[in-house]
This record gives C-alpha cells, sequence and structure tokens, in this order.
C-alpha cells in the first residue's frame, strides 16, 4: 500500500489534482495496487479554515505519508495579509518539514505540441531534459546577509552564496544517479570563472563523477548555459545546478514547452517526496474548468517513478497523455486550429481511459 498526502490548496489547484487522483485510482485498479489518499489544508484554504497557511493536522498528514501531491496556492484575497501568513508560507514550511533539498523539473516536448513553443520546431524537436536544482542552501540561505547603513548615508546590500561539500555530493549523486536511467549525461552549471563557491562545486562534482564513469560530465558556466537552453536545448539530458541559476534557468526552460500547464516538478530529500505542477494557483481562470491537468497527471508519473519505484508505470502515464495529444484533444493554453478543445475534467477522463495493462 502506497500513501499519499494530498494539498490541493487554491485556485486551480483543486480542479488539477481532481484529475491527477482519477489517474491515481485507473493505475490502482488496472494494475492492482492500493494507493491510499489523505487530503488536507494548504494555502489559502487552510487560512480560511485555521487561521494558518499550514496547520498542525496537514504537517502530522503530510509526515505519515509515503509522498504528497500538492496542487498549487495563492490568491490575490490573501495578498493583504502580512509576508508570514500569506499563502506562499506554506509551500517554504512543506519543503523545510520534508527537507527536500533537490528540485527536479523535468522539460518534455510532446511531438505534437512542437508547434507550441515560442522556438521554432526544428530546435524544440526532441528535447527532453531535467533541471537539478538545490533548493535549500546557497545564496538564497548563505550567511551572512543584510542591508547596512555606511558611513555618509550610503547603504550596502548583501547575500552570500556558500555550498559545503556535503550539499554538493547529495545533490550531485542525485543527478547521476537520475542521468542513468536517461541519456546518461551531467551537465554541471556553474561560475567557476569568477566564484570561489563555484570551484568547489565543480571540484566536488569531479569527485562525485569518480564514482559515475559510466556517464558523461560536461561543465558549462551560467551565461553560456543560458544561452545554449535556446539555442540547442536538445543536447542537453540532466542539468546540475545550484540553488538561484536553477531557479533562473529552469524558469528559462519552462518556456520552451509552450505551456506553464504542462510542467511536472519533484522535490526529493532523504525520504518523502514533494510532487507539485510547476504553475501557480491561476485565478484568472480558476473555477472557469479550463485549466491544464497534464502537468498535475505528469506529477504522479514522476511520483510512481521517484516514491513508489514504479518506472513502468510511470511510463504508462506518460504515453496517456502523449496518446491523448495525439488524437488531437487540447485545453485552451495548448489550442491550435483543428485541435478538439476540451476542459479539465474532460482531459482527465480521456488521460485516465487510456491506462490499460
Ligand atoms: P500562474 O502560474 O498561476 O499563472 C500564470 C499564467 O499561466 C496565467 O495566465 C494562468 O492562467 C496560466 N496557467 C497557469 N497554469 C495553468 C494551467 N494548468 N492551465 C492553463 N493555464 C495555466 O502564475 P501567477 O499568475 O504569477 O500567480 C498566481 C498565483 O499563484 C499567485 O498568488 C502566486 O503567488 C501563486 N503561485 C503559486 C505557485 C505554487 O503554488 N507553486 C507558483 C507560482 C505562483
Amino acid at each position: 500500500m502506497f500513501k499519499i498526502a494530498v494539498c490541493p490548496g487554491d485556485g486551480i489547484g483543486p480542479e488539477v489534482i481532481r484529475q491527477a487522483l482519477k489517474i491515481v485510482r485507473r493505475v490502482g485498479e488496472v494494475f492492482h495496487l492500493v494507493f491510499e489518499v489523505e487530503e488536507c489544508l494548504i494555502g489559502g484554504s487552510s487560512i480560511d479554515q485555521t487561521g494558518k497557511p499550514i496547520c498542525s493536522e496537514t504537517e502530522k498528514i503530510v509526515q505519515n505519508s509515503d509522498a504528497v501531491l500538492l496542487g498549487a496556492v495563492g490568491g490575490t484575497q490573501w495578498d493583504h495579509l502580512d509576508i508570514a501568513l500569506r499563502p506562499e508560507r506554506g509551500l517554504l514550511a512543506i519543503r523545510k518539514l520534508l527537507h527536500v533539498y533537490s528540485n527536479l523539473r523535468p522539460v518534455r516536448i510532446f511531438p505534437s505540441l512542437t508547434a507550441n513553443s515560442p522556438l521554432r520546431e526544428e530546435i524544440i524537436r526532441n528535447v527532453n531534459l531535467v533541471i537539478v536544482r538545490e533548493l535549500i542552501s546557497g545564496i538564497y540561505f548563505g550567511e551572512p546577509k543584510g542591508i547596512e547603513n555606511l558611513p555618509g548615508g550610503q547603504r550596502r546590500g548583501f547575500s552570500t552564496m556558500s555550498y559545503t561539500t556535503e550539499e554538493v555530493e547529495r545533490i550531485a549523486r542525485q543527478a547521476f544517479d537520475l542521468a542513468r536511467r536517461r541519456k546518461k549525461k551531467v551537465t554541471s552549471v556553474d561560475k567557476a570563472n569568477v566564484l570561489d563557491v563555484s570551484r568547489l562545486w565543480r571540484e566536488t562534482v569531479n569527485q562525485v563523477h569518480q564514482s559515475y564513469s559510466d556517464i558523461q560530465l560536461e561543465h558549462r558556466y551560467i551565461d553560456e548555459c543560458a544561452m545554449r537552453l535556446v539555442k540547442s536545448p536538445s543536447e542537453f539530458d540532466v542539468v546540475l545546478t545550484g540553488n538561484m541559476f536553477g531557479d533562473i534557468l529552469s524558469d528559462e526552460a519552462a518556456i520552451l514547452a509552450g505551456s506553464l500547464g504542462m510542467l511536472p516538478s519533484a522535490s526529493l530529500g532523504e525520504s518523502i517526496a514533494l510532487y507539485e505542477p510547476v504553475h501557480g494557483s491561476a485565478p484568472d481562470i480558476a473555477g472557469e474548468d479550463k485549466a491544464n491537468p497534464i502537468a498535475a497527471i505528469l506529477c504522479v508519473a514522476m511520483m510512481l517513478e521517484n516514491s513508489f519505484n514504479l518506472t513502468d508505470l510511470s511510463l504508462v502515464v506518460e504515453r496517456a497523455v502523449e496518446d491523448t495529444l495525439n488524437d488531437g484533444y487540447r485545453t485552451a493554453d495548448i489550442h491550435q486550429v483543428g485541435s478538439d478543445l476540451v476542459g479539465c475534467d474532460k482531459m482527465g477522463d480521456l488521460i485516465a481511459s487510456k491506462i490499460h495493462q
């Protein structure tokens, strides 16, 4: 039995999570597996019911699960709240609680959707990459940091980018392990020509690589990598990088797919992993059955592979998505002339119906 904690969240979160759960149920029925699902509050919906963006009940459910599936949080109705009480705080708290240090963002262009990308078809064809971003260290957390007053009325702002060898080793191992299940290539991204912290990053990645001689390793500077990601994205397999560089590169890579509604993510630590679509709560379309549930459904595929070791079933889910797209069905965000426009709910039904033994 696999225990899944489900936090639908706000806006389109509950709509897309409903479709993801159809897939979980269908996989359970078809492959005779038991998934126990327990729902809990997070974000704005938690603020409305408990006064806090995450409550102890949610923390308990999440910690007793094998994996967590989260929709999205946020909305204008909570924007007036103090920063410590905003819905997004729930997200940060759950990541901290689970100590997830590695964020995986796969970007795959389904052949039937190449025309949706802002890049030309010949550039985008065959793109299938994963960004592995370090999530809980680097410049966003480094000390010292702050803003200080200087004599003469000047002020100085400062942040510290720091990584220990242990922090680099654990994320590097994860990238190499992942590459082993894929095209066996890791691109490590840094700024070693300027930053000392990057020199240590590069040395440590090289050391970890000694245990992975079957994996090809290349190093690229962040500026050059950002350029290559739009010039020749299909040359990448696993992109390994630190917190800030990963933040920037993963948003750049996200536009390759043409819609945020197509992109899942996983945050992994030592035990319980967190799966969430890359998109937010999309208040502009919430409640209208217009959201694309594919990102949330692909989160289920990632969960089957990474948390439950059911890689074959993960591929079954990905194939169900691809078959449905090949049949010409599209939600509004990926709609093209001549395709069949469907809502979020119908898209979930169609994909679930494609899951067979
Ligand atoms: P957003 O991702 O919610 O929406 C950006 C645009 O993409 C919108 O036009 C939206 O309609 C569209 N879109 C997003 N997901 C879609 C889907 N599945 N199908 C079709 N279209 C989709 O980003 P935003 O508008 O900047 O933020 C809205 C709220 O979400 C804010 O409160 C923000 O703080 C929050 N947010 C939450 C997360 C998260 O929960 N992880 C991430 C980003 C933003």
